[in-house]
């Protein structure tokens, strides 16, 4: 069997001197699947993708143990550029995009740290917006008048650029109607679909549960459970905790 796309091992994460954030954590996410990541706030969702991503000493954080491997590559200690030219990229939450930048510039942007030459620049637009239709037309227009769904297209297109093989999207459907909620998550399937490998992070449980293969519940720093994610969302306690039933 092929490594996993993306592996987490025993690993622990501190701010300054007293919070520890993480520990002990073990996760996985296969090559060509979705894994969701649930939990409440606070938990260290964030925390988690800041280790994977590189970004986690930005924020004044520190790995205290532990590795995260990249497609079989020890990348624990890489910096962020470094883990994008490996094949990583994020998609942070949709208000995220540079507002004063047209969508093109954003997406441009995306593409940056590949360094591509203009055929390769094409073909990485192409694809990218081969999977986000709908900002063909928006181009020209600056990124801060975009609504809250096409932003968060831009988000995804934006990470889309670097051609990653393991994507990490951030609350993807924050603060979005049920309407294109359902558009975002037909759009995670399409990319899945072509290959990409997802961990997605999320507070909507159910659109989660229902797109991923498998998923992890953190609280307070730890995993407290993981599983098929069909088997998770028909459990009663995640169902109360996360699916709004009780
Ligand atoms: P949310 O959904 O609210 O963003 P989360 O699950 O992403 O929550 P994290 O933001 O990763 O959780 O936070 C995990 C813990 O680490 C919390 O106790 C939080 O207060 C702490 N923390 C997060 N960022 C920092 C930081 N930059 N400095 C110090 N402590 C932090």
């Amino acid at each position: 069997m092929s490594e996993p796309a993306l592996a987490v091992t025993d690993l622990s994460v501190r701010y300054g001197a007293a919070a520890t954030a993480l520990t002990g954590i073990d996760l996985m996410v296969p090559r060509g699947e979705i894994v969701t990541l649930l939990g409440p706030n606070g938990a260290g969702k964030s925390t988690l993708m800041r280790a994977v991503s590189g970004l986690l000493h930005v924020h004044g954080g520190v790995i205290t143990s532990g590795r995260v491997e990249l497609l079989g590559s020890d990348v624990t200690s890489d910096r962020p550029a470094a883990r994008v030219r490996r094949g990583l990229a994020q998609a942070l939450e949709g208000r995220q995009v540079f507002p004063d930048l047209t969508v093109a510039e954003n997406l441009a942007a995306g593409g940056h740290v590949r360094r591509y030459r203009k055929a390769q620049a094409r073909e990485a637009l192409e694809r990218a917006l081969s999977h986000l239709p709908r900002l063909h037309d928006l181009m020209d227009r600056k990124a801060g008048y975009l609504s809250g769904g096409e932003q968060q297209m831009l988000a995804i297109g934006r990470a889309l650029m670097s051609q990653p093989t393991v994507l990490l999207l951030d609350e993807p459907s924050l603060g979005l109607a049920p309407k294109i909620v359902e558009t975002v998550r037909d759009i995670i399937l399409d990319i899945r679909d072509e290959g990409t490998s997802i961990l997605l992070v999320e507070q909507n449980a159910a659109m989660a549960l229902s797109i991923a293969q498998h998923g992890y519940v953190l609280e307070s720093g730890r995993i407290v459970r993981s599983g098929a994610a069909a088997d998770l969302r028909d459990d009663d306690e995640i169902a109360a905790l996360y699916l709004g039933v009780s």
